[in-house]
């Protein structure tokens, strides 16, 4: 009997092996659904998965140097010609969550003959990806589809633009969570590096675990098991449903709100 159930064991673990890439663990945009366990904006080829180089100076996890900040709070933007008017409204309905939680503070509108403004993509053979604060001249937000499916992550992007880094880039995130690096696919260690308070400001606000710029506890797994451990064993981290009332709190106070 013994050898019998080795046999069978044996067979289960062989289908296992063979059978399609783990859909909880996507390597790719593409074969991102929502049940997956990390989130879109986490699947790009780009630094951080969705930030585009060079990185500003940034002021814990928001950008210090005004320069960086779009004036006024004011963004231009221009939709590329791939642009559906379905998608059209799934950006804007992002937008329009950042004009009605700030009041207006913050505000877009399309570009006439501005010079630093935001090109939407909409290619879906890239990740998601933005810069991270005003970069000057065009820069681009590029929502792959699997992006604008998700609510949380087409926020993401914005708040990368208006000057924002990832939540567990902040100096202090050791006290708060441990990266298991041992985890962590090869070539992507990078994506946990954390930031001096020189360069990144928490703008008087705590770590916060429900931050939608912090990554999900899988994310960059090679193996499935957790890149990110929280410390408090409770925390949640990951959520692409919005930002959280610390993450509109920083954001009002960069922007003098
Ligand atoms: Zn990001």
């Amino acid at each position: 009997m013994k050898g019998v159930a080795s046999i069978v064991l044996l067979a289960a673990l062989a289908s296992l092996a063979l059978a399609a890439p783990d859909r909880r663990f996507p390597k790719t945009g593409k074969e991102w659904t929502p049940q997956s366990l990390v989130n879109p904006d986490e699947l790009g080829d780009y630094f951080e998965g969705d930030i585009v180089l060079p990185l500003p100076l940034m002021g814990r996890n928001g950008l210090i140097d005004e320069k960086y900040r779009w004036p006024g709070g004011r963004v231009a933007y221009e939709f590329d010609t791939t642009y559906s008017e379905s998608n059209k409204d799934k950006v804007r309905k992002a937008m329009n969550e950042y004009e009605t939680q700030t009041a207006g503070c913050i505000s877009f509108h399309e570009r006439t003959s501005e010079g630093d403004y935001i090109l939407f993509k909409h290619d879906n053979n890239d990740g998601c990806h933005s810069s991270v604060g005003k970069r000057g001249g065009r820069q681009s937000i590029n929502y792959p589809q699997w992006c604008l499916d998700k609510f949380g992550s087409t926020l993401h992007e914005m708040l990368h633009a208006l000057g924002f880094h990832h939540e567990q880039s902040r100096y202090d995130r050791d006290d708060y969570v441990t990266i298991m690096w041992e985890n962590i696919e090869a070539g992507h260690e990078h994506n946990f590096n954390k930031y001096s308070s020189s360069v990144i400001s928490g703008f008087g606000e705590d770590y916060d675990y429900g931050s939608v710029m912090h990554y999900s506890a899988h994310a960059f797994s090679a193996n499935g098991e957790k890149t990110i451990v929280t410390k408090d064993p409770n925390a949640h981290i990951g959520q692409r449903v919005g930002l959280s009332e610390v993450d509109w709190a920083k954001l009002k106070k960069m922007y003098k709100c």
